[in-house]
């Protein structure tokens, strides 16, 4: 009965009238049993890439040499991957070789945890071979197969194990949770920016501080950019009540708490986006500002207008204040501005060129508008073009320089 697992369903049936199987699989399946808002449909399929791409008109190959693609349907995309099987990953990045497979249950045994290798098929039927059902009853995180080989294969399993134990609020299963301790050293050998993902991720759970606490006792930290340098910042970690929606808000909240590091130097070290750097720097420097001078037009005018649950939510943390009221405050201070920008202020660059018409152009402009620009959105000054002139010409005389 949920609606996106309704539109995919002619996804499915479709590959079905080829000849082929197709299943719901992975954390669609996973959080529809929980009741959990689901992110992505994914697919599972007998039919390759190459089939698929036969079927559909529009296929993204993402990933072909591991059997993935993305099929645009109906104004949606499905991440469609073929049965497969894996076995050697030797250089713990890829598998060595990837088998495709004609059977789910095979598909569904290379999946990280029971809960997230559970198939539907378009009868609502699911196929659950390892009792992936079970662990939700249980609230379990629990490896498909031997956990320390599971774990071995692909490390980033651990990391996985780690942040769905914050969004899901379950328990890692006893063993799971001994080969967890057991191989932590192994993300070691993980790209970086795989460790990333998950990590961010356990940020957006609401279970945080259990999943902080088993990677301080399974010694994780040692493995993550920047807490290896700086142990006691998993202490501040478990100071944040409520999900961060990314990065950005990570980096600005521990800034906060170690200033002796930059946001550049997270972002380098956790070969992060440039996106997520200058978000970060906006973020940091508004929390700097209020800490300074609280919350005024400025601050505001300042911030970027997305930025602002961002800015409310770890300044809430940070200052122990309620972050829905500051985004609240933010965005009536906001609608109030005496000016949103540069290009609603009444005296513009060539107004400047009137009043000092011989003046070579140089760097006073940008100054001069700059000093301009702070007056009016601060109400020294009106947003008014007589206004500004006269205060212009007053503290600038013609001809002084
Ligand atoms: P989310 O809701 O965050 O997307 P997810 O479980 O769907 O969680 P994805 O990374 O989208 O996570 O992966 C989809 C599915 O692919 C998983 O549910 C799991 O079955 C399988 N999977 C993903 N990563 C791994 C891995 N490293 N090892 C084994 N199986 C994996
Ligand atoms: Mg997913």
């Amino acid at each position: 009965h949920i609606p996106a697992f309704q539109k995919a369903l002619s996804v499915i049936k479709r590959i079905e009238s080829h000849g082929f199987q197709a299943f719901f699989v992975g954390g669609s399946v996973r959080d529809a049993l929980i009741g959990r808002e689901i992110g992505d449909v994914d697919l599972a399929s007998s039919a390759t890439p190459v089939e698929i791409m036969n079927i559909f008109d529009k296929v993204i190959p993402v990933g072909m040499e591991h059997g993935t693609v993305i099929v645009r349907y109906d104004g949606e995309s499905y991440e469609i991957t073929t049965f497969r099987s894996e076995s050697e990953y030797q250089d713990y990045r890829h598998p060595d070789k990837v088998e495709f497979v004609t059977d789910i249950k095979k598909d569904l045994a290379r999946r990280d945890f029971t809960i997230n290798a559970i198939a539907l098929d378009k009868n609502g039927d699911l196929i659950d071979p390892f009792h992936g059902q079970q662990a939700i009853q249980g609230k379990k995180i629990q490896a498909v197969g031997n956990p320390y080989e599971r774990f071995e294969e692909d490390p980033l399993r651990i990391m996985r194990a780690v942040r769905f134990v914050s969004q899901l609020g379950y328990s890692i299963e006893e063993e799971t949770r001994a080969a967890v301790q057991k191989q932590g050293p192994l993300l070691e050998k993980i790209a970086v920016e795989r460790i990333a993902i998950e990590f961010e991720k356990m940020f957006q759970g609401n279970q945080l501080v259990q999943a902080i606490e088993i990677c301080e006792d399974a010694s994780l930290f040692q493995y993550f950019p920047i807490f290896r340098h700086y142990p006691d910042l998993s202490n501040d970690a478990k100071r944040i009540p409520y999900p961060f929606a990314d990065f950005a808000e990570i980096i600005s909240f521990f800034v906060h708490c170690s200033p002796e590091l930059s946001v550049d130097d997270w972002t380098r070290q956790w070969k992060l986006s440039k996106q997520v750097k200058n978000d970060a720097r906006a973020i940091h420097n508004a929390i700097q500002y209020y800490q300074d001078n609280g919350l005024d037009d400025w601050l505001v005018y300042q911030l970027p207008e997305k930025l602002t649950k961002p800015f409310s939510r770890v300044t809430g943390v940070l200052y122990s204040r309620d972050s829905a009221k500051l985004c609240e405050d933010v965005k009536m201070k906001r609608e109030k501005l005496a000016a949103h920008n540069r290009s609603e202020l009444a005296f513009q660059a060539k107004d400047l060129f009137d009043i000092f018409p011989n003046k070579p152009r140089g760097p006073w402009i940008g100054k001069l508008l700059g000093t301009i620009e702070e007056k009016v959105v601060s109400r020294e000054l009106k947003n008014d073009y007589n206004e500004i002139k006269e205060w212009v010409i007053k503290w600038n005389p013609p001809g002084r320089d």
